[in-house]
């Protein structure tokens, strides 16, 4: 299983300053800034060391930008515990593996499965695995955002 779990931290969102090429965006831990004044770079400041900062000169106002967000996912992912996701993740696509492909017949055996026009007649068997197939999907989009491909 690979969850890409920088898909788990919102995007940054930069202002621009009115008059000069530098970006700003605060985050809960602290401030990045982007400059491109005589060259590019980025910067930041924690919000609670004043030990904790970086500066770094780069190519491009995208590269700039590109590296304060890598450097934001890993702070932000660094304080959870990304091995619970992954649990969660892996305990989801489990469940997948038991959702019933279709209606079925058990003809008289009394399964009492709600999926069964057998037991419950067409109509509501047919009912039960349209909500089914509903959830499966939802739940397979979910997985997709959190592994990166959707
Ligand atoms: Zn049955």
């Amino acid at each position: 299983m690979t969850v890409d779990l920088s898909r788990l931290v919102k995007p940054m969102v930069w202002e621009k300053h009115p008059s000069a090429n530098i970006w700003r965006c605060n985050v809960p831990h602290g401030e990045y800034k982007v400059f491109a004044i005589g060259g590019f770079s980025w910067d930041y400041d924690s919000a609670t060391s004043l030990d904790d900062h970086t500066s770094k000169a780069v190519e491009s106002v995208e590269c700039a930008i590109a590296a304060a967000n890598a450097d934001h996912a890993a702070r932000v992912l660094a304080s959870l515990d990304t091995a619970l996701i992954e649990e969660l993740v892996g305990a989801a696509e489990t469940l997948l593996r038991y959702i019933p492909d279709g209606v079925v017949e058990c003809r008289g055996d009394k399964c009492r499965e709600p999926w069964c026009a057998s037991c419950f007649g067409w109509d509501y068997a047919d009912a039960h695995m349209e909500k089914v197939y509903a959830d499966r999907d939802l739940t397979r989009a979910t997985l997709a955002k959190l592994k990166g491909g959707a």
